[in-house]
């Protein structure tokens, strides 16, 4: 793919002495909102944690707009606009929503303003000045992609953003992650909640035991739910 923004290939990585990602190769395209399907274990926060060289020990390619990253450190891959939340969100619990919302670095220009977070979760502004530990999931991950925006990065890598959370709240950061690919930003998204992904997404990459195994575009998820239940095992 000659315009791929991202482009994972033959991506291995380990945890200690446990070979964890067997040959990760898949691609992401600018303004494309694409997911990581797959079961409990299959290597999905893993391959995110490798793109931000979170993890130790990896080999193979990773580019960003053509630029090999794979031995970079984690804060040289961030200045080149690339950010990650966790699925832990990891949110501040002693500082209130300004606060946290004020820490990011602005690795790239373009990171939005308060006001502009606002413009775009009006709910965190009326939590502003509550402390970390008083909101509710939701407005956590609220809180965790708007922070991320804060940074000027372009490509945002989101870990299970509605885990946990209930359907009426998925529903919202469904809407989010839809807008956010309206004002140009490039989302890689870790689901395991395939009908929410057909929500959001342009295209659908299976991992399982560290590999991709499978492409579907949006638009054949219907055709192809069957199979996508069994190899997701819902
Ligand atoms: P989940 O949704 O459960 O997080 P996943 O697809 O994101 O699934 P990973 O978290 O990437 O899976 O885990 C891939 C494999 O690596 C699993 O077998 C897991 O047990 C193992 N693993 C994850 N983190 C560590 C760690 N810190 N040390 C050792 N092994 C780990």
């Amino acid at each position: 793919m000659a315009d791929a923004l991202l482009s994972v290939s033959d991506l291995h990585g380990h945890y200690g002495e446990s070979h964890v990602l067997h040959g990760m190769t898949f691609e992401v395209k600018a303004g494309e909102v694409v997911t990581l399907l797959g079961r409990n274990g299959a290597g999905k926060t893993t391959t995110m944690r490798a793109i931000m060289g979170l993890l130790q020990k990896r080999a193979g390619s990773i580019r960003y707009e053509g630029k090999e990253t794979v031995a970079l450190a984690p804060n040289q891959i961030a200045r080149l606009g690339i950010a990650y939340c966790p699925e832990e969100r990891g949110i501040f619990a002693s500082l209130n929503v300004r606060e946290n919302l004020l820490l990011p670095p602005v690795v790239k220009p373009g990171g939005l303003s308060l006001d502009e977070v606002h413009a775009l979760f009006p709910r965190l502004e009326e939590r502003r000045y509550s402390q970390g530990t008083k909101l509710s999931g939701g407005e956590q991950q609220m809180l965790a992609i708007a922070r991320i925006l804060r940074t000027g990065a372009k490509l945002l890598l989101l870990d299970e953003p509605t885990e946990g959370l209930a359907p009426v709240i998925v529903q919202h950061i469904g809407a989010i992650i839809r807008t956010l690919k309206t004002k140009g930003f490039t989302v890689l998204l870790v689901e395991q909640n395939f009908h929410f992904a057909s929500t959001v997404a342009d295209r659908h990459y299976v991992v399982e035991h560290g590999r991709v195994v499978d492409m579907v575009e949006n638009d054949k998820i219907a055709e192809n739910a069957a199979r996508l239940e069994t190899l997701l095992g819902v």
